[in-house]
């Protein structure tokens, strides 16, 4: 392999930490508040630019993130830090700004019977619910982050066209949003399909607006990784220890654990402003408090005695 092949790699990266949002959301068994609170402030300490917090989803549908407000009230904010949270309504935007956030997320997806089954309405449907949350971030001077999951491929439809998640994603930068997380959700994705749907992308969009969101369910987030770094994408999300498992693969792994991602990064010498030390002593915490182990491979080798 030529060095040029490295050319387009970024020199320093974004990591967005979605462990207290994605992962925990995700995981079996409530977390006491303080020990959230505690967890947040270990990941701030650790340097993130973007920590995302919590969620303002109705607490009837997601209990485990019902205490959104009191886990933003009572965390440490570091200044150099954004704290973001999942907003999918007027009245959860109305919570959000209550609670002083420093940046909303709306969540939507590129295949049709994933948004029914997931938000219970369409890709349209969606997309008119969340033009009044950000009109209302955007008049309080909020930035705005629009997920689309499924764009790899989907539990219900299989293969997702690329041009599917082009549609949307100019959809949400017509809305006012700010940042697209493309998300593989199911975790299908291989590095062919990663240049596929960036390259469609970046017929339309701002590369500055593209963040990478992969899952490692089956052992391809990492590779997945490179193939967008070769492409000069620079923010890319991934959850301490893992969190987050997969709900449609019951027992693997979800969300690419941020500690991998920057072994990654770091050894390439990209620069993330991020402390992996740092990162771990998050992750031993909260492995410590739920009693498992985490899904980290670079955790495990850190971790690892004798
Ligand atoms: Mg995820």
């Amino acid at each position: 392999m030529s060095a040029s092949a490295f050319d387009a790699i970024p020199q320093r990266v974004t990591v967005v930490e979605v462990g207290p949002r994605d992962g925990l959301q995700n995981e079996h068994g409530a977390l006491a508040t303080a020990d959230k609170i505690h967890f947040i402030n270990l990941l701030s300490a650790a340097g993130f630019a973007v920590i995302e917090a919590t969620s303002f989803v109705s607490p009837k549908a997601i209990p485990q993130l019902a205490d959104a407000s009191e886990v933003l009230a009572g965390i440490a904010r570091r200044p150099s830090t954004r704290y973001t949270a999942l907003v999918p309504n007027v009245r959860g935007m109305e919570r959000a700004l209550a609670a002083n956030i420093s940046e909303v997320a709306v969540f939507t997806g590129a295949s049709e019977s994933f948004v029914q089954h997931n938000i219970h309405t369409s890709i349209a449907g969606s997309l008119a619910n969340f033009q009044p949350v950000i009109t209302m971030a955007r008049s309080a001077g909020l930035r705005v982050r629009g997920y689309i999951s499924t764009a790899f491929g989907c539990p219900y439809e299989g293969t997702v066209a690329p041009a599917a998640v082009a549609r949307v994603a100019t959809q949400l930068l017509d809305l006012g949003v700010d940042e697209l997380s493309i998300g593989d959700t199911i975790g299908v994705a291989t590095p062919r399909a990663v240049v596929d749907v960036t390259r469609t992308l970046l017929a339309q969009v701002a590369i500055d607006r593209i963040a990478m969101h992969f899952h490692d369910t089956r052992g391809t987030a990492l590779a997945n990784v490179l193939a967008a770094l070769q492409l000069g994408i620079s923010t890319f999300d991934s959850a301490a220890g893992g969190l987050g498992g997969c709900p449609y693969a019951p027992g693997a792994s979800g969300n690419l654990a941020t500690e991998d991602l920057l072994y990654l990064l770091h050894g390439m010498g990209i620069v993330t402003g991020v402390s992996l030390e740092a990162v771990i002593e998050a992750s031993r915490f909260l492995a410590g408090v739920r009693g498992m182990t985490p899904a980290s491979r670079y955790y495990a080798a850190a971790t690892a005695s004798g």
